[in-house]
């Protein structure tokens, strides 16, 4: 991770750059920052930084050999500790070293930018909350006692520092008071008021403010490259490039659920030649289970919405334009007919896509009953009664 992937917060980096040339660089810091603030990747870009062979005058190279262990997170001198529990392959005692498997790939997904909720979601673990436990601070602790392999500093991260469990924070104490020479200890969190007094007072504070929104907005304009859509974002995201990112994938998957659909039930609706639908069938039943879902309850929604229609309650309605048009045309196809009976279907196999159904079998089952359910429909609008 260098600075300049990190997005904004150039203030930031040019404290954390000039205390470190002038010598200051005290061995515990306290990243502190809200959610999609940065303050992670700040840590982590860090102790690259300081630990880069030929660094320029205000990043790391990004190529020497430190560097390249340090952007896969993998340096055997970079240790993370960070909120656990128990998951289907971990099912008692977790902690930190048991996932750091599932930690570096979710970091290396998310550029950095860890959240809590996306990491529990990473971890396939509901609603659990995780935990930094004293196992964790004992590995800590034992990881102090070693010499650094090869880096400069050896540099502990411990990120979401208020899930530190009190007993780990008790015993972590007097390793934050004074860590061992060449050893930098980062501590990230999001808000202090949760933090215990005693590690609050042992770390020098590193602020880390939302992002801008200048800086956003020209990230998002780099990226997309449509300026109407970064304003938009800009604006919903306030300062938070997790909820920015997160907004933008959902523009996305709802365009694409659309152009789905739209073929799918197109597909239906003539289904003279079978190629094509099966063609699609196919695509469908490689899209990973989260994307099927998706699609299977934005078709749902539709169906919903041409109900709305056919009642007359079109200000129900949320789509808008293309999206709109179509709803509207195909609303009359959906009818007493078939109505009740797509929305079984479509409600079933989201229940079974969630119990690990074959997919290509559950898509093609699906299409079936569509292509019979819509000739219901086609029927019904010609002779109503
Ligand atoms: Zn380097």
């Amino acid at each position: 991770m260098q600075f300049e992937h990190i997005v904004g917060q150039q203030e930031v980096k040019e404290r954390l750059i000039t205390s470190f040339r002038g010598g200051r660089l005290a061995h515990t810091q306290l990243f502190l920052g809200p959610e999609g603030s940065g303050a992670l990747p700040l840590a982590i870009a860090f102790a690259q930084f300081v630990n880069c062979k030929q660094p320029t005058e205000t990043d790391s190279c990004g190529d020497c050999p430190s560097c390249k262990k340090f952007q896969k997170y993998a340096h055997p001198d970079l240790h993370f500790y960070f909120p656990t529990t128990t998951t289907d392959a971990v099912k008692k005692e977790p902690k930190s070293e048991l996932m750091l498997t599932e930690w570096r790939t979710y970091l290396s997904k998310n550029q950095g930018y860890a959240t809590q909720n996306s990491w529990y979601d990473f971890l396939g673990v509901g609603n659990k909350q995780g935990t930094i436990y004293v196992r964790d601070a004992a590995d800590i602790i034992s990881k102090m006692a070693l010499k650094a392999y090869e880096a400069k500093y050896k540099v502990i991260v411990v990120w979401m520092v208020e899930k530190l469990h009190e007993s780990a924070s008790n015993k972590l104490l007097k390793t934050l008071e004074e860590p061992p020479d060449n050893t930098l200890i980062l501590l990230v969190a999001e808000r202090f008021e949760l933090l215990l007094p005693t590690v609050r007072s042992r770390a020098q504070l590193v602020k880390v403010p939302k992002i801008t929104d200048p800086d956003i907005f020209q990230w998002l304009q780099d990226q997309y490259s449509d300026a109407t859509a970064a304003q938009s974002v800009t604006r919903q995201a306030n300062g938070n490039l997790n909820a920015a990112l997160e907004i933008l994938n959902n523009v996305d998957e709802s365009q694409s659920n659309f152009i789905l659909l739209s073929q799918w039930l197109r597909l239906c609706y003539k289904p003279g030649n079978f190629v094509p639908l099966h063609q699609f069938n196919q695509e469908m039943s490689k899209l990973g289970r989260e994307r099927q879902k998706s699609f299977l309850k934005f078709a749902l929604e539709s169906i919903h919405n041409s109900l709305a229609i056919n009642h007359g309650n079109a200000q129900l309605v949320k789509s808008t334009g293309e999206e709109l048009t179509f709803v509207q045309k195909f609303a009359p196809y959906i009818n007493k007919a078939n109505q009740i009976k797509i929305v079984g279907i479509l409600n079933q196999a989201i229940f079974h896509i969630e119990r690990n159904a074959h997919a290509a079998i559950l898509f093609t089952d699906l299409s079936f009953q569509m292509v019979d359910l819509m000739e219901a429909g086609k029927k019904f609008v010609k002779n109503p009664f």
